[in-house]
Order: C-alpha cells, then sequence, then structure tokens
C-alpha cells in the first residue's frame, strides 16, 4: 500500500502525519516527490486503521499494491513513465531509443571515430564503459577517469547523450558529472547499496537483469532505487545463464512483454552480451523491437576484431548501419516510430 499525501504539505504537517501512523504501528519508507511525498507502507494495515488513514485531512488517496514491487508496479502508475535523457531523447515514448558504441572506450581516438559513426547511423545515444566488470583480475578494466572524459567528448561533438557503467558506490559522484545515463551491470543487479546510493541521483539508471535474475528480483531492485526518490530506472534484458553453450547467453525476450505487463518502466534489449556473437545481433535486434522494447543497447566497433573487450560480439559501424534502419521498420510495423 502506498499513501499519497497532499501535495505541498509543510514539513511539520508530514511529521504529525507520521507521528499519527507510528502510534498505529504503520511503519511507512517516505519518498519525495517533485510536489508531493509517498509513505510506502511496509507489511500490512488493519482494515479499521485504512479508514482512518484515508480519511485523515493530510492524505490525498491510499492505493493498494498486490504485488511485492510498489512503485514499479502498474497498480501504482497505470500509465508508460516516459525518461527524459538531456532533454531531446525519451526513453519509453513511441520513438525506440538505440544506444551503440564500443565495449570499453580505448582510446580518444577511437571513441570519437565511433561516436561520429554512432550518430551517422542515427542512434541517440553513445555507450562506452570506462570501469569495466571483466570476469578475469588480469583483464583490462577500463580507462577510469580519462575515458569517462574521452566519452563525453566524443559524444559532445556529435550531439549524443552517454551511457557508462558505474560499479561502486565509491565512484558514483565522479560518474554523475560525464554521463546522462548510469549503466548498472548484471553483476551489480544486486548490489543494494549502490542502487540506493543511485536512488538519491537525478539521473536515470539503465538497470541490467541479474544473469540468473528472476523478473521479481529485477523488479525489487529496481524498487531499491526508485525508493530513493529516482523515478527514471529504465530495466534492461541482457540474457542469462542456460545450459545452451553455443551462445554466451540465452537473450530472454520473454522478459519484454512480461515486464511490460507489470511495470510502467521502460524496458530495452541488450542483444550484444544476450548473444555473444555478433553474427546474432541484427535479428535479436529485430526480435526484440517487435516483442515491445523501448530500445536496445549494442556493442559496436569500427574495426570488430580488435576490439579490446568482448570482440566477438561487436559489429561493425557498416553492420550497426544495417541493423537501425532495420529495426526502425520493425517500430513501425508495431505501431512505434
Ligand atoms: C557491458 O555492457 O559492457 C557489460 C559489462 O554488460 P553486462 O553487465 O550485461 O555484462
Ligand atoms: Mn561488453
Amino acid at each position: 500500500m502506498i499513501i499519497i499525501l497532499k501535495s505541498n504539505l509543510t514539513l511539520a504537517k508530514e511529521e504529525e502525519i507520521r507521528k499519527f501512523l507510528a502510534k498505529k504501528q504503520v511503519e511507512v519508507i517516505p519518498v519525495k516527490r517533485s510536489d508531493k511525498t509517498l509513505l510506502v507502507v511496509v507489511g500490512r494495515f488493519a482494515e479499521l486503521t485504512k479508514r482512518e488513514v484515508a480519511l485523515h485531512e493530510y492524505v490525498d488517496t491510499i492505493v493498494e499494491i498486490d504485488r511485492p514491487y510498489k512503485l514499479a508496479s502498474k497498480s501504482f502508475k497505470n500509465i508508460n513513465s516516459e525518461i527524459k535523457i538531456n532533454g531531446t531523447t525519451i526513453i519509453g515514448g513511441k520513438e525506440i531509443v538505440i544506444m551503440a558504441g564500443p565495449c570499453s572506450v580505448e582510446t580518444k581516438d577511437q571513441i570519437r571515430e565511433i561516436a561520429k559513426e554512432v550518430k551517422g547511423a542515427g542512434c541517440q545515444i553513445l555507450r562506452g564503459g570506462a570501469f569495466k566488470p571483466r570476469t578475469g583480475p588480469y583483464d583490462f578494466q577500463g580507462l577510469g577517469k580519462i575515458g569517462l572524459h574521452f566519452l563525453k567528448g566524443a559524444a559532445k561533438e556529435n550531439k549524443l547523450a552517454v551511457i557508462t557503467e558505474v560499479l561502486d558506490v565509491r565512484e558514483v559522484e565522479l560518474i554523475e558529472k560525464y554521463t546522462d545515463i548510469f549503466q548498472v551491470g548484471t553483476r551489480n543487479m544486486q548490489n543494494y547499496p549502490l542502487l540506493s546510493e543511485l536512488g538519491k541521483s537525478h539521473k536515470p539508471v539503465l538497470l541490467k537483469r541479474g544473469m540468473s535474475a528472476t523478473y521479481k528480483e529485477l523488479l525489487l531492485a529496481a524498487e531499491y532505487i526508485l525508493l530513493g526518490g529516482n523515478e527514471k530506472v529504465i530495466l534492461c534484458e541482457r540474457g542469462i545463464r542456460t545450459h545452451v553453450p553455443e551462445t554466451r547467453f540465452t537473450l530472454d525476450l520473454n522478459a519484454v512483454p512480461y515486464l511490460k505487463h507489470e511495470t510502467h518502466l521502460p524496458v530495452v534489449v541488450d542483444p550484444s552480451h544476450g548473444t555473444g556473437r555478433a553474427n546474432l545481433v541484427r535479428a535479436m535486434s529485430r526480435a526484440a523491437i517487435a516483442a515491445g522494447a523501448d530500445g536496445l543497447l549494442i556493442e559496436a566497433h569500427l574495426d570488430p576484431r580488435k576490439s579490446i573487450s568482448d570482440a566477438d560480439q561487436a559489429i561493425s559501424t557498416q553492420e550497426l548501419k544495417k541493423l537501425v534502419k532495420e529495426v526502425k521498420r520493425i517500430a513501425v510495423a508495431v505501431d512505434r516510430k
């Protein structure tokens, strides 16, 4: 249950209703929204108490939620969330959004050249990792701060927005200065201190599904960010671990319509990690948009074989152009743009 307080209540009045609820043994977590405060109820409520709360003069409405995730659920918000990225691009609207770029930012020239191609292909957002979550500690770990600087410069030159991964709570403040969207990787989907910290930010967060996570676990992870007051969460299906050895992961496209049914949050798909094979990326991109995804996250490189990380799944920038053209046609067929 969520108690929505009347707009623009004074702090004293908010305190008053919190005390009233505490007396009735109703535990709540307050969530600040631009003009009003929500009180998310922890646990259950007696029928009688519920009626009393509903009649309280500071209460606007009470929303019943029949899911363990509350703020993320459709019972709380029944229209799709449209997430504005740096003013022009919207994720979750009619137009599908394509984020593309290398797995890792490698050099200043590499990211500048790729950015130009990404823009030319018709994508809106430039991806590139500067802090990389590598499986082995001896693998390239990313360029760090200088990589963020190269990435932002390349995006600016080409009027693209930026998405990059944040691995650690200690790097949130730094990355926030360079990025338009924080990416939380599959390995960090359940890093709850990181999610809570990102809940305090005003910048959008793209939350990748853990490689063994259920849909419920993904939605509950999103709830940690939403509970901090950050409404701008984008979910991302990026493939799960299955018994199939021929692909790196199994792209679970069931996730798209399932999540769309359960939540108002936008859902995007990463077919690069989801397949691990460059020659499967275009087909699975088309399938993702046909299934109702709001966008794609694609790894592309000028010379994929030379990619320092994830070379097997990177597509060339020529292939990216073809991909964008094709998915735009699919988008129109499913009443998107
Ligand atoms: C990435 O996008 O480069 C990445 C590391 O993704 P994931 O967290 O899905 O493995
Ligand atoms: Mn990668």
